[in-house]
């Protein structure tokens, strides 16, 4: 089965790394990917957007809609992927002609 969003996410936020994976299979939930379990982390640790604007996510591959859609609702901006910072308006769902 091919991965269309990344397997692995870590949040970087006040000096403190969390890794997240994804864990569809394993929790018998298809929207646990690693960057929305991170999200729930986020939520989980009780952390406002106002307070992770300063965070850095790092992901091994490009996210999707769904997980990108999860970072702008706690006004996250942007990734880490590949050593750089990719906006996450770039994962957004796409209009096809
Ligand atoms: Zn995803």
């Amino acid at each position: 089965m091919e991965h269309i969003c990344t397997p692995k996410a870590t949040i970087v936020i006040h000096g403190q790394s969390i890794s997240q994976t994804q864990k569809c299979l394993e929790n018998d939930d298809p929207t646990a990917h690693a960057v929305v379990e991170s999200v729930r982390t986020l939520k989980k640790l009780r952390l406002r957007p106002q307070q992770v604007q300063d965070c850095r996510i790092y992901v091994e591959q490009g996210i999707c809609p769904m997980c990108a859609a999860a970072l702008r609702n706690y006004h996250i901006k942007y990734v880490m992927m590949n050593r750089q910072e990719v906006e996450i308006t770039k994962f957004y769902f796409q209009t096809i002609l």
